[in-house]
């Protein structure tokens, strides 16, 4: 089989209402979906949730000839291959060995994404090839994984204890972990708002914080020994962007919460060293945002030879295949409560993953099992 086209579907759409995590407003949904056709008449497709869209799309134009003729099968080679042209190399320099030329530092994560979504067409593809869906590969028979709910978004001028409502409501779907929205706000509003939503959850269903990274590291010890009385699973991302695997390891030392990173992290390497120093209880990268479904899965064989749980950060409908394919060793896979925070996937995806009674529960359907709706790609280009 050989690769014979590439194409590049970028969408956007303004969100219904303009919500907030404690780092950015989500304004409108993107997504970029990358196909990949073969002379067998198989295709795979890949999404990718990292932007800005102009960039990666531009990537994965120049990319496109570098795949054209090759064998779909082949993803590790390709994955080299491709990874090949961001570092300098006998030959590199202006693309003479055939490559293009040493990628500009400053496209280095939106080539990681353009990689990410290639990568994750081509697992499509050798699933559509083999009539079998991607955890079967994987050597897997499980089909359903646990997943919990994400929520708590914050609004502006909105009730900060919406929060409990909204996630006591996913409880009542069915879902038996919640995990909120964290850390726009005073210690003090934080912990009230956590105490508001512990009361309305009960006891008896695990609570996770989403922090996306707004302390130093004894602002988040200070949070983090309060909040410890809500018997929280896990503090996810709780320090800012530049703080490194021994900054997470100083705040693990002294708190009793269990430490989650991983999906602002473009590969292996930098994930491998928060694994490596023990900081972190969970693993979250994302394949969506970087790098594609084969660096999730080495990042998943590391963190399970060190005994940190894999737990991939959203876009259950792919990753639920690596938390199948990590068994025990696999937390669960990301779910949003509210369905109006991935509006593009409800709208151009059928089949594949799909959510009950607080499991993500895979089909058999060859690949990841998704229909896509090509009227409605058309429909939300961007
Ligand atoms: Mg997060």
């Amino acid at each position: 089989m050989k690769i014979t086209d590439l194409r590049v579907h970028p969408m956007a759409m303004p969100f219904e209402r303009v919500v907030w995590t404690a780092h950015e407003p989500f304004r409108r949904a993107e997504l970029i979906l990358v196909e990949i056709r073969t002379d067998a008449g198989i295709v795979g497709v890949g999404e990718i949730s990292t932007g800005p869209q102009p960039v990666v799309c531009k990537l994965l134009e120049e990319l496109r000839p570098l795949l054209l003729g090759r064998d779909p099968a082949a993803i590790d080679e390709s994955w080299r291959m491709l990874f090949s042209v961001t570092v300098p190399r006998p030959g590199g320099l202006g693309g003479w060995d055939g490559l293009p030329p040493p990628l500009p530092r400053n496209q280095r994560p939106q080539f990681m994404a353009a990689l990410a979504g290639i990568d994750i067409a081509l697992w499509d593809i050798a699933g559509k090839a083999a009539a079998q869906p991607v955890f079967r590969l994987l050597g897997s028979t499980r089909t359903d994984v646990f997943t919990y709910a994400v929520g708590g978004f914050y609004v502006e001028g909105g009730d900060k204890f919406a929060c409990a409502g909204e996630l006591a409501g996913y409880v009542a779907r069915g879902f038996k972990a919640v995990k909120l929205k964290c850390g726009a706000l005073s210690i003090e509003d934080e912990l009230a708002r956590i105490a508001a939503v512990r009361k309305a959850i009960g006891p008896d269903i695990d609570l996770m914080l989403d922090m996306n990274a707004p302390h130093d590291v004894e602002t988040s010890i200070r949070f983090a020994r309060e909040a410890a009385r809500f018997d929280i699973v896990w503090l996810e991302e709780p320090l800012h962007w530049h703080l490194q695997p021994a900054d997470f390891a100083r705040l693990a030392a002294a708190i009793d919460i269990p430490l989650a990173h991983g999906e602002r992290e473009w590969h292996g390497q930098t994930v491998g060293a928060f694994i490596d120093s023990g900081a972190i209880r969970y693993v979250q990268f994302d394949c969506t945002r970087y790098a594609g479904f084969s660096e999730a899965m080495r990042i998943g064989r590391h963190a399970t030879a060190k005994g940190v749980l894999v737990a991939p950060h959203s876009a259950a409908h792919i990753q639920a295949h690596i938390a199948s394919a990590f068994g025990d060793g696999a937390h669960s896979a990301e779910s949003v409560g509210d369905p109006r925070l991935h509006p593009i996937h409800h709208r151009i995806y059928s089949g594949g993953a799909a959510y009950r009674a607080g499991r993500v529960h895979l089909t058999e359907a060859p690949g990841f099992g998704l229909e896509v709706d090509w009227r409605q790609v058309a429909a939300l280009k961007s």
